[in-house]
């Protein structure tokens, strides 16, 4: 007789390339989902991503039956305490005798499967996730050996490696990297379009309902839950991007704009990570807008190394540094999260427009999650793990493996420059160089001290200051050390008491 296999399929591992669907036996296997509450709360989860899991769990549970096979789908009012509870529960039901699955993206659920196979006393195959476009296998084969393992030299071996914007062996253009080309702030200078909008169907809404009712406390405006959930839907909202948005991507990547959440971004985070969008699809698909004449060679190239580069990196660099990487705090940073992060209330314009929307959507584009709420965080020297958790509670596309290094490592420098090269630490002349927030702001962005003056500013020279024998070990922090250190002793005292008033006051 043949053996009968359970084949869990995770919350954000929903397409058939998923190396433990595309081995399973229509008629023989049963495939087995579950809605876990402990999954979906175990920090305070915006209720947009407990909503996109959960219907297009069920989106992609219609096609696994319409496909002939067996499923077993634990819904959240089954009340399952854990997945582990599910996967035994299902393997005691159907008489399977082997479970399989797709390694998880996160060390916490990994190291628990560890225990799996003594728990329900038969072989658990955890395969490797192969929808990434990098191994973990290869990726420290790359890092074996290399002092500094900076993004831009694993990105250029990824571009090789997957032939994208590519000419002969060499980069399309004479450049790898045309960043520079794209860090134009907002000054209003073109519209920008509406969004096509997906309204929930009876499936979604239905779940919406649920996950209303199941999580009162966690933070997420569902009347406006708009996202794609399913495989057709994702691709549409990736299409009209490339269609309309991509074109103007690259030049304001890095711009900051008071009317709108998405300016020009992609908004596909949360498919790719979740499996309803391939990281190569979308990357060949931009390659072919640009080869088309669509966009802008920097347009192209700046979104490909987002997700051939930067996404893959990340990943990268969680497992290979994990569980250690966690623990990290190069500036001992402990001040508790102010209440304001859970409320948005804050008078702080930029910050409150970024924090809003990261509560109510649950998202914020990089830059507003880098150099507005991280900036801040970094500045005011925010506990690192309650900031972490924080990144990991409001984003629809938070998963461990690519929250924590962003987080820890780009916004907070908590890994000592594992991740990037100096500090992304700056003062408001920034925020005001890259946007229009400042104009809606009750603080001053060229005042230093005083009610007001700009907290980012004064913030950052206190940031300076505290760390001084931290950062002189940076040699691209020496100018900015350098220009701390000649100010008059007067100054800096009153620089620095200004900002020990403002984090008193946090
Ligand atoms: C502090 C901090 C926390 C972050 N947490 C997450 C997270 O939990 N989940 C997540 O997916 N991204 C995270 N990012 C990366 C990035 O901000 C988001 O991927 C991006 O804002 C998603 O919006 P978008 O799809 O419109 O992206 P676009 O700007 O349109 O970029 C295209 C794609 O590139 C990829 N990408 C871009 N930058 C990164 C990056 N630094 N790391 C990994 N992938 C990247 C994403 O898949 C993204 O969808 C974080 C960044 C910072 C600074
Ligand atoms: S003045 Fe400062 S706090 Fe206000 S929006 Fe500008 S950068 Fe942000």
């Amino acid at each position: 007789m043949t053996d009968h296999h359970c084949i869990l399929v995770l919350a954000d591992q929903l397409d058939w390339s998923n190396p433990a669907l595309a081995e399973a036996r229509p008629g023989i296997d049963t495939i087995v989902m579950a809605e876990v509450a402990e999954e979906a709360n175990y920090v305070r989860h915006n209720r947009h991503k407990i909503v996109l899991l959960f219907s297009a769990m069920r989106h992609f549970a219609e096609d696994i039956q319409a496909r002939g096979f067996s499923l077993r789908y634990f819904y959240l009012h089954d009340k399952l305490p854990s997945l582990a509870a599910a996967a035994h529960q299902a393997l005691r039901e159907t008489g399977a005798t082997r479970l399989r699955l797709c390694s998880p993206g996160e060390y916490r659920l990994s190291s628990e499967m560890d225990a799996w196979a003594d728990r329900f006393g038969l072989p658990v195959d955890v395969l490797e996730d192969t929808r990434f476009l990098c191994s973990l296998a290869e990726f420290n084969r790359w890092a074996s050996g290399k002092k500094q393992l900076r993004m831009e030299y694993f990105y250029r071996e990824m571009r090789k490696r997957h032939q994208l914007l590519l000419d002969q062996g060499d980069p399309v253009g004479g450049r790898w990297n045309y960043d520079a080309e794209n860090r134009v702030g907002w000054r209003n200078q073109q519209p920008i379009p509406p969004r096509p909008d997906i309204a929930p169907d009876k499936m979604t809404r239905e779940v919406i309902e649920e996950v209303t009712r199941a999580f009162p406390d966690n933070p997420g405006d569902l009347s406006q839950f708009r996202l794609a959930v399913t495989h057709e839907d994702a691709a549409d909202q990736f299409e009209w991007f490339c269609q309309v948005a991509l074109p103007s991507f690259g030049t304001f990547q890095d711009a900051l704009v008071e009317e709108s959440p998405w300016v020009f971004h992609s908004l596909i985070s949360m498919y790719l990570n979740c499996g309803l969008l391939a990281p190569l699809v979308v990357c060949q698909r931009v390659e072919n807008a640009w080869r088309d004449g669509h966009c802008s060679l920097a347009a192209a190239e700046g979104f490909i190394r987002q997700v051939l580069g930067w996404r893959e990196y990340v990943r990268g660099i969680y497992w290979l540094h994990m569980p250690e990487y966690a623990q990290r705090n190069t500036f001992s940073a402990t001040r508790p999260l102010p209440e304001f992060f859970w409320t948005a209330k804050t008078d702080l314009r930029c910050l409150q427009v970024a924090l809003s929307q990261s509560l109510d959507l649950g998202y914020a584009h990089h830059i507003q999650r880098l150099m507005v709420i991280g900036n801040f965080a970094l500045l005011a020297g925010l506990d690192v793990k309650a900031v972490c958790e924080w990144y990991l509670a409001v984003y629809v596309d938070a998963y461990e493996w690519v929250e924590l290094p962003n987080t820890a490592g780009m916004a907070l420098y908590a890994d000592h420059g594992t991740m990037a090269s100096k500090p992304y630490a700056a003062s408001g002349k920034y925020i005001q160089k890259q946007g229009n927030h400042c104009k809606q702001c009750r603080y001053n962005p060229g005042k230093v001290t005083g009610e007001e003056a700009c907290p980012y500013n004064s913030l950052y020279w206190h940031f300076i200051d505290r760390h001084k024998d931290v950062l002189k070990t940076n040699a691209r922090m020496g100018l900015i050390l350098g220009n701390w250190r000649k100010r008059a002793a007067d100054e800096k005292a009153a620089i620095v008491g200004w900002a020990d008033e403002l984090l008193t006051k946090l």
